[in-house]
C-alpha cells in the first residue's frame, strides 16, 4: 500500500491559516498596523479603498527590514519577535505568531516596500497568493509600506461573505480606534477612498479620546489612577450622566493592547452603584499595566481576550479606583484631578451620595405641536411637554410583545376616557378606565408613538415644520458618526432638521423638527446617531422610516413626567388618534388592556 499522507503545499496551508487571522479587511488593517507599531513607528498612515476590498495600505516610519528579512517576513511562522515558546510569556510586542503576513499574502496581492535607516536602497516585493512574483531594489524612505489589493481574490466564498461597505468600514474604523486609543504617542492618519478621513496627532490619553470620539468627552471624563505592586490602572471614566443604554465606548487596554473582559466590565459598572440605573453603561477607557508574564494573550487568535493570573485582585483594584474617582467627583464636582491624590485614602462609596437627577431645560413658550392638525381637532390639548421638569433614569419594563390594537378600539375608548379620571402610577404609567377594562399606558412608549406618527405625516408634506434655533448648535461627532449623518442629510432635512456640514466632523444645526425640544437637540441627535447606526445594519431600504423611528425614540427617551388630569386625557386622546396607538415607535407594547372579566376572574 502506498502512503497516503502528504504535506499540504504552502499555499494551501497558508490559506487555512489565513482563515483564522484574516477574516475581513479590518483584520488586515489590525495586523498591519500592529506590525508598524512593533517596528517602532511614530507615524502611521492608513489608506482604505472601497472599504478594504480593493486596497488597504499601511505606511510607517518604523525600523524597516533588510531585503532578506523582507522576503522572510512572508514565510509562515517567520517572526523577529520571539525565539522560543518561553518568550511568549514575556511578550511586549503586539504580534508574535509570525503568521499575519503569510496569511494575508495567501489571500491577496501584496506589495511591500521597506528600507532600514542605514541601507542605501530599500527593497520592493510583490507577492500574489503566497507566490513571490518579484523582488527588486527601490528608492524609499526609512520605514515600511504594505499595500494589500484584491483581498480574497482567490476565495470567492470569503469575498461574498463580506458585508456591505459601510459595515466593513465600521469594522475597520473600530479597529483603528482601538489602536489609536492604545497608542497616543503615535500619530495616525486615515484616508478613505483618497480623502482624509481622520487624523489623530500624537497627544495625551485624554486628548486622544476627545480627538477620536469628539468634544462631548472634553468635560465629561473623570481620571482614574491607581498603582499597586500587582498592576497599574489608569485612564478615564465617564460621569454618571454620560452613561448610555448600550455599552458603547467601553474600552480596556492591557500593556497597550485592546481587550475585552466581561467580568472587568461588570466590575466597572458595579462600581458606579446607584449612580446609574441597571440598564445603563458608563463610558470608560481603562488602561492596565501588568507584568507580561502575568497575562496570557495567546488564548485567542485575534488576541482580544486575555487571561490574567491575578484576575481577582486586578478586579478589586479597578473597582476601588473607579469608586474613588466617582466619590471624589461627587463631592467636589468641579475639581480638576491632577496629581496630589492620596490613594491610601478610604474609597468613598458612591451609594453614600444622593443620586444626582439632572434637570432638563424646557422652553415654556414652545408648543411642540403648534401648527399640527391635531391641535385644531382637540380643544383639550395643552402643551403637555411643558410638564417635563425633570427626567429620571428608569429601566424600561419588559412587557412581552403583543398587539392589543383590536381589543382597544380607539374611537370608543377616547370618548370614554374623556369622562373618566386617569391615574399616573410610578411616574411611568397612566392607568385609566376603558370601556371593557383597565387601560395601562406606558407614557414614554406612547409618547414615542405620537412623535413617530407626527414625524411621518409631516415628512410627507412639502416642508416639514422646522423651528429655527436662535443660537445655532455646533455638533461634533467622531468620523464614522459624521459619515452616517452626512449620508442621510437630505432625509434629515425632510424631517425638519436645518442642518449643515460645518468643517471636519462637525455639523451646525440651525433648526430642528417641531417635535424636538431645542434644548435637547444635541442629545437627541447623538442618541439618534446611535440608534440609527444600529438599525441601519438591518434595514437601509427603509431609510425614512428608520430615521423617524430613531428620532421618535430618542426624543422620548429621557423623559418622565408628572401629568395633570387634563394633560393625561389630552395625551391619551392624542395617542388614540395614532394609527397604531397600542405600540411604541419601535413596535413594543405601549398600552395594556386588563379586561374587567379578567379582573373578575382573579377575584374568584
Ligand atoms: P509577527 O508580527 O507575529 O512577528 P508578521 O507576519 O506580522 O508576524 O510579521 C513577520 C515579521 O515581519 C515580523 O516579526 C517583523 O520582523 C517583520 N515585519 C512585518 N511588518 C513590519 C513592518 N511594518 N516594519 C518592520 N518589520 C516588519
Ligand atoms: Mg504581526
Amino acid at each position: 500500500m502506498t502512503d497516503i499522507i502528504q504535506l499540504l503545499p504552502d499555499s494551501v496551508a497558508n490559506q487555512i491559516a489565513a482563515g483564522e487571522v484574516v477574516q475581513r479587511p479590518a483584520s488586515v488593517v489590525k495586523e498591519l498596523v500592529e506590525n508598524a507599531i512593533d517596528a517602532g513607528a511614530t507615524e502611521i498612515t492608513i489608506s482604505i479603498g472601497d472599504a478594504g476590498r480593493t486596497s488597504i495600505q499601511i505606511m510607517d516610519n518604523g525600523v524597516g527590514m533588510s531585503d532578506t528579512d523582507a522576503r522572510m517576513s512572508f514565510e509562515r511562522h517567520a517572526t523577529s519577535k520571539i525565539r522560543s515558546a518561553a518568550d511568549i510569556f514575556k511578550i511586549r510586542s503586539m504580534g508574535f505568531r509570525g503568521e499575519a503576513l503569510a496569511s494575508i499574502a495567501a489571500v491577496a496581492h501584496v506589495e511591500m516596500k521597506t528600507k532600514r535607516e542605514d541601507d542605501p536602497v530599500g527593497t520592493k516585493i510583490v507577492v500574489k497568493g503566497s507566490v513571490v512574483e518579484t523582488q527588486e531594489p527601490v528608492q524609499f524612505q526609512r520605514g515600511t509600506s504594505i499595500q494589500v489589493k484584491n483581498l480574497f481574490y482567490n476565495i470567492p466564498a470569503r469575498r461574498k461573505f463580506l458585508k456591505k461597505n459601510e459595515t466593513e468600514l465600521k469594522y475597520i474604523i473600530t479597529e483603528i480606534y482601538h489602536t489609536a486609543l492604545a497608542h497616543c504617542d503615535i500619530s495616525f492618519t486615515v484616508y478613505k477612498d483618497g480623502d482624509l478621513y481622520a487624523k489623530f496627532p500624537k497627544s495625551n490619553v485624554k486628548q486622544r479620546i476627545v480627538n477620536v470620539f469628539g468634544k462631548r468627552f472634553e468635560k465629561s471624563l473623570l481620571r482614574v489612577e491607581s498603582e499597586t505592586s500587582i498592576c497599574k490602572v489608569f485612564g478615564f471614566i465617564g460621569t454618571p450622566e454620560n452613561a448610555k443604554k448600550q455599552n458603547f465606548n467601553q474600552y480596556f487596554f492591557v500593556n497597550n493592547r485592546f481587550f475585552k473582559h466581561r467580568s472587568f466590565q461588570r466590575t466597572v459598572v458595579k462600581a458606579y452603584g446607584s449612580l446609574i440605573s441597571p440598564q445603563e453603561y458608563p463610558p470608560f477607557f481603562i488602561f492596565i499595566e501588568v507584568d507580561p508574564e502575568k497575562i496570557d494573550v495567546n488564548i485567542h487568535p485575534t488576541k482580544t481576550e486575555i487571561k490574567f493570573v491575578e484576575e481577582y485582585n486586578i478586579s478589586s483594584i479597578i473597582e476601588s479606583a473607579v469608586k474613588y474617582s466617582l466619590g471624589k467627583s461627587n463631592i467636589v464636582p468641579s475639581l480638576d484631578f491632577s496629581d496630589d491624590t492620596n490613594y491610601d485614602d478610604m474609597f468613598v462609596k458612591p451609594s453614600s451620595h444622593e443620586v444626582k437627577v439632572p434637570s432638563i431645560k424646557v422652553n415654556p413658550g414652545y408648543n411642540p405641536f403648534a401648527n399640527s392638525s391635531f391641535e385644531k381637532e382637540d380643544p383639550n390639548f395643552r402643551n403637555w411637554e411643558q410638564l417635563f421638569e425633570d427626567f429620571e433614569r428608569s429601566p424600561e419594563p419588559d412587557i412581552p410583545q403583543q398587539t392589543y390594537e383590536s381589543a382597544i378600539n380607539s374611537q370608543s375608548e377616547t370618548s370614554h376616557i374623556q369622562q373618566t379620571s386617569c391615574l399616573q402610577v410610578a411616574k411611568k404609567y397612566i392607568v385609566t378606565q376603558g370601556k371593557t377594562g383597565l387601560l395601562i399606558i406606558d407614557i414614554k412608549r406612547a409618547h414615542s408613538r405620537i412623535v413617530l406618527e407626527k414625524l411621518l405625516s409631516s415628512a410627507q408634506q412639502e416642508s416639514a415644520p422646522c423651528q429655527k434655533i436662535l443660537m445655532p448648535v455646533k455638533i461634533e461627532l467622531d468620523s464614522s458618526d459624521f459619515d452616517t449623518i452626512s449620508d442621510i442629510l437630505p432625509e434629515l432635512q425632510s424631517f425638519g432638521f436645518d442642518i449643515e456640514i460645518f468643517g471636519k466632523n462637525c455639523f451646525v444645526v440651525n433648526g430642528c423638527p417641531a417635535n424636538v425640544d431645542i434644548s435637547e437637540t444635541e442629545q437627541v441627535l447623538a442618541e439618534f446617531v446611535r440608534m440609527y447606526t444600529e438599525n441601519q445594519i438591518n434595514a437601509k431600504e427603509k431609510i425614512r422610516e428608520n430615521i423617524a423611528v430613531s428620532l421618535a425614540k430618542s426624543t422620548s427617551l429621557f423623559r418622565n413626567v408628572t401629568m395633570q388630569q387634563d394633560e393625561m386625557q389630552a395625551f391619551i386622546a392624542q395617542l388614540f388618534q395614532c394609527q397604531s396607538h397600542s405600540l411604541s415607535a419601535d413596535g413594543k407594547v405601549a398600552v395594556i388592556l386588563l379586561e374587567y372579566d379578567e379582573i373578575l376572574q382573579k377575584f374568584k
